[in-house]
């Protein structure tokens, strides 16, 4: 049986105070977590401590949004692996499309984090997903071919045995407009389909999570479809009773 999970990112919201209430009542309020089921939050880096002392013998666990590919050295403002094992993280989010889009990561820079961070025993969660005008003119699946192969290439297939997909259409993230359960199955089928063709097993194993404006009226549905493994959530992870609505509908 394949894990399940609901992973919250933060992005570069947040602060101490707000951060508390938050974690508080998502302690309070989270689903137990089944034998196959996890939930987790990706916090800002400064506040990892604070999360691990919070979240610290709880069922929420909790990761980073970004990493450097080196390991140590002279890399100012970076971030390595190792430190956010430091801080207890067992995910780390790679490859996020304001990072390719924003900060300019091509896919052989996400795939050196993901590396990097599965050198530490760290959880790659690799985000991949089209924009909107790549949609539209039909090469959603090739651009999402590329994003996979440029990690398969560096890790191999069998990496995937110890990461987590989430497939983020761009043109659903923060906008308010989800795919459609059936929209989000087509892709989460096409990239476990391409995976199988080289590792079945390895295909059969992978959770593959959805992104896009998931919000407490659309996850079960979407939780629903049989190769959509869990969420990954940017703004309604921010309100904690509907992120723990959100993590409620996920069945185990
Ligand atoms: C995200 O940032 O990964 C995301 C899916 O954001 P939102 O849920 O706000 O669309």
């Amino acid at each position: 049986m394949r894990n399940k999970l609901v992973a919250g990112n933060w992005k570069m919201h947040g602060n101490l105070k707000e951060n508390g209430a938050l974690l508080e009542a998502l302690i309070s309020g989270m689903p137990k977590s089944g034998n196959n089921t996890r939930y987790a939050v990706c916090a800002p880096f400064p506040y990892l401590a604070s999360v691990q002392a919070a979240l610290r013998n709880t069922c929420i666990n909790w990761g980073a949004q970004n990493i450097s590919q080196y390991d140590k050295g002279a890399y100012t403002g970076e971030v390595s692996a190792d430190m956010l094992i430091d801080f207890g993280c067992t995910y780390v989010i790679v490859g996020h499309s304001e990072r390719r889009m924003l900060f300019g990561e091509s896919s052989q820079v996400v795939a050196e984090k993901y590396a990097a961070a599965q050198r530490a025993e760290l959880i790659p969660i690799l985000c991949v997903g089209e924009t909107l005008e790549q949609r539209d003119s039909d090469i959603t699946e090739q651009v999402i071919d590329e994003q996979l192969k440029a990690v398969i290439t560096l890790t191999g297939v069998e990496s995937l045995k110890k990461a987590v997909i989430a497939y983020e259409p761009v043109w659903a993230i923060g906008t308010g407009k989800t795919a459609t359960p059936q929209q989000a199955q087509d892709i989460h089928q096409f990239i476990r389909k391409g995976i199988a063709s080289q590792n079945q097993e390895v295909a059969e194993c992978l959770s593959i999570l959805y992104g896009g404006s998931v919000k407490a009226n659309n996850a079960a549905e979407l939780f629903e479809m049989p190769d959509i493994d869990g969420g990954l959530i940017g703004g309604a992870s921010l309100i904690a009773e509907d992120f723990v609505a959100i993590c409620s509908a996920i069945k185990s």
